[in-house]
């Protein structure tokens, strides 16, 4: 990591970028929470999913509160999801792996709203099997504001969006006219369209790929444990969400790997 330009120490950093992440994905587990059922994610106050007494500042506190309260409501008992913890860890340490590998500065700022967007998408694709258009649309917009000042600039950005959401659209059509079935949902063709706004064409190539060669994988292992509910075991959303934050990391290190292997 180039730190140089900062004069505080890596570790100081690192743990500054994961109390952030620790916050942000506090609020990420209110949008993940809210956005599918249509409330605001500004209004009322967080509270209890069950008996809805607003949580005070103490029972508001990143993972600590969880542990402390053992994952139940101090009111009425019930469990709380362990998703809160685990939303608020993970996006911890994805900010970390992403001040890791772009470096502080304003690309990472451009990073940690992407990856924050992805992480919001995947919860939601996971339990709702559903990529709302507040997150991917907004998003496409502010992945080519940021490519006018910073990588990948506003051409592979442009291209990124044309190729993310023109390929998957017409494999779409195709599949349609050929099978009559639908094989992904528009909301994968405006999520793709977001992650070649942020990542540009390159990346969204190799976004694309990992998906589907983590889509495979997950397919194998269903199939080997138990049969039934494959294409319903892992919506597209979730894998294209893991496969970009993959990419925003690692992707071009993967890329000259991956065009090695054909020198
Ligand atoms: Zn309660």
């Amino acid at each position: 990591m180039t730190a140089s330009a900062l004069t505080i120490p890596v570790w100081m950093a690192v743990a500054a970028v994961a109390l952030a992440g620790l916050a942000i994905g506090s609020f990420l587990n209110v949008c993940i929470y809210r956005l599918p059922r249509h409330q605001s994610i500004v209004r009322p106050a967080s509270r209890c999913a069950s008996c809805k007494r607003p949580l005070s500042w103490y029972e508001n506190i990143p993972v600590l509160s969880y542990a402390v309260l053992r994952g139940r409501c101090r009111t009425c008992g019930t469990r709380i999801s362990i998703r809160y913890p685990v939303v608020e860890i993970i996006t911890a340490a994805a900010f970390v792996a992403q001040l890791l590998a772009v470096g502080p500065g304003p690309l990472l700022a451009v990073h940690l709203l992407f990856t924050s967007a992805l992480i919001v998408l995947f919860a939601i694709d996971l339990e709702h099997q559903l990529l709302p258009n507040v997150i991917t649309v907004p998003g496409i917009a502010a992945g080519f504001a940021a490519s006018l000042l910073l990588p990948p600039g506003p051409i592979m950005s442009l291209a990124g969006i044309a190729l993310g959401g023109g390929v998957l659209w017409l494999l779409i059509e195709v599949w349609w006219r050929v099978r009559g079935v639908e094989a992904m949902g528009f909301g994968d063709v405006k999520m793709l369209a977001m992650i070649g706004a942020f990542l540009g064409v390159k990346l969204v190539l190799v976004t694309f790929m990992l998906a589907s060669l983590i889509g495979g994988l997950v397919a194998l292992v269903v199939v080997a444990s138990r049969r039934g509910g494959l294409m319903t075991a892992l919506p597209f959303g979730t894998m294209l969400a893991v496969a970009a934050f993959i990419a925003s990391v690692a992707g071009e290190p993967l890329l000259t790997w991956y065009l090695g292997l054909y020198r």
